[in-house]
Order: C-alpha cells, then sequence, then structure tokens
C-alpha cells in the first residue's frame, strides 16, 4: 500500500502536477484568493467574532441538532434567506459538505443527475456519494443538457447541478435558460453561487438572487468564506428543503456546528455588502481595468466579468513558470493544473478584489508582460 503511494507522490511530482500549500506573505500582494470584497482582513469582522466568542464560547460544543444551534446561527440564516430573497436558509460548516448533504438528502439510486463538466469538485463528489445515476453535459451547452434529459427513463426524478459562477473560469451559468429547461422537462434545479454571492446583482445577492425565484432555482448554494470574508455555506430554499436537510442530510446532523464567532464575523460582513455598494463599484472598476489592459498586453484572456480572471497556459510547466515569475516580483496567483481543470487547459487563476488599487492592477500586468516576453512564441499560444 505505502508502496503506491510512494509511486503516485513520484508521478504526480515528474508531471508537473505537484501541489503545495500557500499562504499570503507580507510581502506578496494577494491576486490568488477569494476575498473579492476585501472584508476577510477587516477589522468590523474580527471585533464581532472575538465579541461572539467571548461571550459564547470559542466553539459551538455540538451539533445543531444536539446543543449547539444559538441565536447568532439563527439570526444569520435569518439575514441570508433575505439576502437571496429565500423563505428559509440553513448553515453548514463548509460549501463542500453543503453540497454533500443537499445530494445525499435529494437523490436516491434512481434519480438521474445532470451536471455541467466544469462543476466544483463537491459536486462531483456529492453526486459520488448520492448514489445517483450521473451524467455530465458540456460546458454552459444546453442543447447537450436538453439530449440528456430527453433520453431519461419517463417519470424519473432529475435533477440538474451547475455552479452559478465557475470557480476556475470565471464565466456564469445561464441560469434563466437552466431554469426554463427544467420546468420543460419536469426537472429540478440546483445552483451553487460560492462566487457570485456578495459580488453580484444588485445587492451582493449573487448570480441567482431576489432575480430568480425558488419556483425556478429551488435549490441554492452559497459560501461565506469568498466574498463574505468569512467561513461556512448555506443553502437556501422552501421549508421543504431545509426541513428535510435538518432531518435527513448527514453532514448537517453529525458535525459541529460552525462556532458562533465565525456566525458572527458573517452577520458583521453582511452589514457592510449592505451599507458599502462602493466595495462592489471598486471590484468592477478593478475587473474592467485588468481586462483592458490584459487586452493591450495580448495576454491569453478568457471571457469572464466577473473577478475570475484565468490566463490560459494550457501547459502545467507554463502555468509554474509564470506563477514563480509572479512571485518573484511580489504577486500571489493561482498556477490551476489538472486534475483541478481538464488536461490541457492550465492556467493562472487571477482574481481580484475592491481592496486592489489601481497601480496595483497595472504592476502586476506590467509583470505578466514580462513573463510572456520571456517565451518568445506565447503569442501564438495566446
Ligand atoms: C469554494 C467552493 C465550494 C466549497 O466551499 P467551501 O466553503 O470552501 O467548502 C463549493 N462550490 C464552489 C463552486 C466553490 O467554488
Amino acid at each position: 500500500m505505502w508502496q503506491r503511494l510512494e509511486r503516485r507522490l513520484a508521478d504526480q511530482r515528474q508531471r508537473g502536477l505537484w501541489r503545495q500549500r500557500a499562504g499570503g506573505t507580507a510581502e506578496c500582494i494577494d491576486f490568488a484568493g477569494n476575498d473579492y470584497l476585501g472584508l476577510a482582513h477587516h477589522l468590523r469582522l474580527a471585533d464581532a467574532q472575538a465579541a461572539a466568542a467571548r461571550r459564547l464560547g470559542a466553539g459551538s460544543g455540538a451539533s445543531h441538532l444536539v446543543s449547539g444551534h444559538r441565536d447568532v446561527h439563527e439570526a444569520l440564516e435569518q439575514r441570508l434567506a433575505t439576502l437571496v430573497g429565500r423563505p428559509r436558509a440553513l448553515l453548514f460548516s463548509t460549501g463542500y459538505m453543503a453540497n454533500l448533504a443537499v445530494m445525499q438528502t435529494l437523490c436516491n439510486t434512481q434519480t438521474r443527475l445532470f451536471q455541467d463538466r466544469l462543476n466544483h469538485a463537491s459536486l462531483l463528489d456529492g453526486a459520488a456519494l448520492s448514489g445517483a445515476r450521473s451524467r455530465r453535459f458540456h460546458h454552459r451547452d444546453l442543447d447537450d443538457l436538453t439530449r440528456l434529459l430527453a433520453r431519461r427513463p419517463a417519470g424519473s426524478d432529475a435533477l440538474i447541478v451547475s455552479d452559478g459562477v465557475f470557480s476556475m473560469d470565471g464565466d456564469v451559468a445561464d441560469i434563466r435558460g437552466l431554469a426554463a429547461l427544467a420546468q420543460r422537462h419536469a426537472a429540478t434545479l440546483m445552483i451553487d453561487d460560492a462566487h457570485g454571492i456578495g459580488v453580484l446583482g444588485e445587492h451582493g445577492d449573487g448570480c441567482v438572487g431576489h432575480a430568480v425565484g425558488c419556483d425556478q432555482v429551488p435549490i441554492l448554494v452559497g459560501t461565506l468564506g469568498k466574498a463574505l470574508g468569512s467561513f461556512g455555506a448555506f443553502v437556501a430554499g422552501d421549508a421543504t428543503l431545509i426541513e428535510a436537510l435538518i432531518q435527513f442530510a448527514r453532514p448537517y446532523c453529525y458535525t459541529t456546528a460552525l462556532p458562533p464567532g465565525v456566525a458572527a464575523a458573517s452577520l458583521a460582513a453582511l452589514d457592510i455588502v449592505d451599507a458599502e455598494p462602493e466595495r462592489r463599484a471598486r471590484l468592477s472598476t478593478n475587473i474592467a481595468l485588468f481586462r483592458r489592459l490584459a487586452r493591450n498586453a495580448s495576454l491569453p484572456l478568457l471571457d469572464s466579468h466577473t473577478p475570475i480572471q484565468p490566463l490560459l497556459l494550457s501547459e502545467p510547466a507554463r502555468a509554474l513558470a509564470w506563477q514563480a515569475t509572479l512571485a518573484a516580483h511580489g504577486y500571489q496567483v493561482g498556477a490551476i493544473r489538472p486534475p483541478t481543470v481538464p488536461a490541457g487547459t492550465a492556467r493562472l487563476r487571477i482574481t481580484l478584489s475592491a481592496s486592489h488599487t489601481p497601480a496595483m492592477i497595472e504592476q502586476l500586468v506590467a509583470t505578466l508582460n514580462v513573463c510572456q516576453q520571456r517565451e518568445p512564441d506565447a503569442r501564438c499560444h495566446a
């Protein structure tokens, strides 16, 4: 068994796929994280977290069903439901668990599950654990999905699942198109808006939010660890969905409740999302600036208008070389390689935040240009 592990590790290293843990350093400017509104270091979140920890404890002490469920969890659930215009919301410790929970609760071995090919790993894992029969449709391809839906046995339950904002590409699902298809084929639609909550929508309500009702998207998942700068996740929907999750979802029942301080930090973040729309405006300006400069420099941009701005470099070694050059200049970016993305689509995943200044973005693009100049044939790949 150990020999097999050692062989796999050697192979991983040799193929340029070795993963290393990374943390921000004081010298590096972070263009890799998901803190799109610059809230993770906001003192109001830290103060709210500390105050709640002093009052209620550093940990929740038990699961929600035993004795870990506090008023602060309840208040956060209500705020989240209001944010996205749903009757109810249920907190989870992570988005990963929320996705496992929904799929395990809704599906059985007879369920037909249809997923976008580029869905987040937690949705793929959720599908595997749910026991449902799973098919993946081509990325954002409603015709392909229609073809798969039409082939399913008459009367079978069907669940369509898609990321809202695709985490490694930055493009956005056609929510209304998916909802119309779901309705036509009597299927249920689940959207994971991990990267849209706080960022998209007029009030930070995401790519679904108030614009698309519960009847069209009955299952909405969001995370608190990205734009909200805190930690945790939620599922929003009607009372039937939420009660079923409380009763039957193993990733809800058999785990310790989110620490109360973390819930308090999320509430503070929601206050800021409400009170400071200028953060979303600054983020939009930064995205537009980055895209304009990157286009002028002929960098291999993808068609994304969200804070996730990947540069397609294809080969893992190229992505690693660019990442190393950027790090040497003081910029942290992600080099995303298979299996996180399909083979041949390794990329730099650059993410923008409201906390970046125009000068930071200008200097980042100048350094990306240095990376490009170091390989004379790069423009051909782009
Ligand atoms: C990050 C992410 C998750 C997981 O959320 P965590 O709270 O970090 O576990 C789920 N879905 C998508 C689309 C994500 O990007």
